[in-house]
């Protein structure tokens, strides 16, 4: 007798695969005709409500994990709220993204837009989100020395902080940084067609009054101009200059014997220019 012509075997297999067990049952001729067919209709269900049951499970977890991931992208839609430093940084890491394929026709834009709304930069959220927004993708589109990136860094600086409620824009140092963002984008509209050299030798003087990622960039390009241009920062160390003398020294015994100690800040805001002996 072979192994699938036992009871035991087959009634195992009715319980494991139902329909194994029923035709080998058949097959085997156990049991009589009606236990035979008794057993053919209840383990012919037992069938059916496995199917049944396994596709109602499938479609459920199917089901689930749809749930599941709408409700994370919807949840971390909804967490990032307005007027937080997460929004901050959520739309400068998009302009980031959209810096790389950004096309003159953007730029445009973006600098179009900062121009014309300006002077209601902190009216909405709207607005402000915009500011930010275009003000870093200008800022990481161009190179620090651009003064489209320098605008679109003022542009981001003067927005954020009133946006996340940290300054107010009746501020001093919120009214300055737009009198500054007014004046940096009065000069690149009106010089836009003049020769590129001048005009970026006065953003570069004009924006090195903040300390910070801009005066740095600034400063950088004013030290070279400092033979020719008038009185940008100096670093706070001591020159020499003589009553009446047009330079300033680094070397006191340069500056003849009426020369006197005095702050390079000084020397440059009296428009004294750079001894070529000594301080050049
Ligand atoms: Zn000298």
């Amino acid at each position: 007798m072979k192994i699938y012509q036992k009871t035991w075997f087959i009634i195992l297999m009715l319980f494991a695969l139902p329909p194994v067990g029923i035709i080998l049952m058949w097959t085997g001729k156990k049991f009589n005709k009606i236990i035979r067919i008794i057993l053919t209709v209840f383990f012919s269900f037992v069938t059916l409500f496995d199917i049944l049951l396994f596709t109602i499970d499938t479609n459920e977890t199917a089901n689930n994990s749809e749930i599941s991931t709408t409700e994370i992208s919807s949840v971390a839609e909804t967490t990032i709220k307005s007027n937080t430093t997460q929004m901050v940084d959520k739309l400068s890491e998009d302009a980031k993204n959209d810096a790389k394929t950004a096309t003159d026709a953007d730029i445009e834009k973006a600098l179009n837009y900062l121009n014309s709304n300006v002077d209601k930069c902190f009216e909405d959220n709207k607005i402000m989100e915009n500011f930010i927004y275009y003000g870093a993708l200008l800022n990481y589109k161009f190179e620090d020395s651009d003064k489209r990136s320098k605008i679109g860094f003022q542009a981001l600086k003067t927005v954020k902080y009133v946006y996340r409620g940290v300054e107010s824009k009746t501020d001093e140092v919120t009214i300055d940084n737009v009198k500054q963002l007014k004046e940096m984008l009065n000069d690149y509209f009106a010089k836009s067609t003049d020769n590129e050299s001048t005009s970026k030798q006065e953003t570069s003087s004009k924006s090195a009054t903040n300390a910070t990622k801009e005066a740095t960039a600034a400063s950088t390009t004013t030290k070279k101009q400092t033979t020719t241009q008038n009185a940008p920062k100096g670093d706070g160390r001591t020159v020499y200059t003589a009553p009446t003398g047009k330079r300033y020294h680094f070397d006191p015994d340069c500056g003849g014997k009426n020369s006197s100690a005095t702050s390079l800040d000084d020397a440059l805001s009296r428009g004294l220019t750079p001894c070529q002996k000594c301080a050049s």
